[in-house]
């Protein structure tokens, strides 16, 4: 058996912690796949799309450990205990998250946690939301012409408030993509404004990257917060922020089959994107 197998000696827990992608299931990697089928156990965060957990196998114990902003089903203190309490049980649990776990998704906690209790784990890189929904949206995060960096923010805070470094964002030539930014979307643009970026600097929000209901929201800082009001985006939704997002015009080319609308300034809301 290779490395890449899930088994380890009997009575030997193990924890998996697995990135699932941004929500289309063809986007998880193969060693994701493999371990959703193999181990006994899943606990899975509320951004993990169920197309992604119809790969478990049958037999799978599925355990939602939610996470929603300021409705946490679980506490994180909580979700470590489990985990160490099933791994102890020497079960072999697959932790599976949105995204990549490393980015936003609070892995290196829980991988602190179990280091901690002397268990052993594995870390399985999914593709993260700025790639995998940037990718869907067809708007390249760099390009010659608009972008030479990309930086990755949150825009939600412990205190529920965005306090981000703003001059740090308002580089030249630079795209920025920001995670959980829907509630302070209107601080964010004005902050922006007020630290010099043209009011006319393109931004898209997308919803529901790479599956069904995507939708793309284009529009600019000055407009942004009400276009995004008026066309009631909803979590979970990405903010990506620069020149390159004038490329979605041309560029988009997910046409999922439901419910499919790009809303642009220049198309009508529910326009099916080219
Ligand atoms: N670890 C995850 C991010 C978790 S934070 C990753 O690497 O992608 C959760 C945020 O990710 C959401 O608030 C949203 O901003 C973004 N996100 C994740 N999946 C998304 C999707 N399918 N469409 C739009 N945004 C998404």
């Amino acid at each position: 058996m290779s490395n890449h197998s899930a088994s380890t000696s009997p009575g030997t827990g193990r924890v998996y912690l697995v990135g699932a992608g941004p929500g289309d299931p063809e986007l998880l990697t193969l060693r994701a796949v493999r371990l959703l089928q193999q181990t006994e156990v899943i606990v899975y965060d509320h951004l993990v799309s169920s197309a992604v957990l119809d790969f478990a196998s049958p037999g799978a114990e599925r355990i939602y450990a939610g996470k929603r902003r300021n409705e946490h089903t679980m506490r994180q203190e909580q979700i470590n205990a489990l985990l160490i309490k099933l791994a102890t049980e020497g079960k072999q649990v697959v932790r599976l998250k949105g995204g990549d776990p490393f980015i936003f998704g609070r892995g290196g906690e829980e991988m602190q946690a179990l280091a901690a209790h002397g268990i052993a784990f594995e870390v399985v890189p999914g593709i993260t939301a700025a790639s995998g929904v940037s990718s869907y949206a067809g708007i390249p995060l760099t390009h010659r012409d608009y972008a030479q960096s990309c930086l990755f923010v949150t825009g939600h805070l412990k205190d529920g408030t965005a306090d981000l470094d703003w001059p740090s964002l308002v580089r030249l030539r630079q795209t920025v993509v920001i995670y959980m930014g829907l509630g302070g979307l209107s601080e964010i643009c004005r902050q922006m404004m007020a630290h010099g970026a043209a009011a006319s600097l393109p931004i898209a929000v997308v919803q529901d990257g790479s599956i069904a209901t995507q939708k793309v929201v284009t529009g600019t800082l000055a407009d942004m917060p009400e276009r995004v009001a008026r066309h009631r985006l909803k979590s979970p939704c990405l903010t990506i922020i620069g020149e390159v997002v004038t490329l979605h015009e041309a560029l988009a080319w997910f046409n999922p089959p439901l419910n499919s609308a790009t809303v642009s300034p220049t198309r009508p809301a529910g326009c099916v994107s080219p």
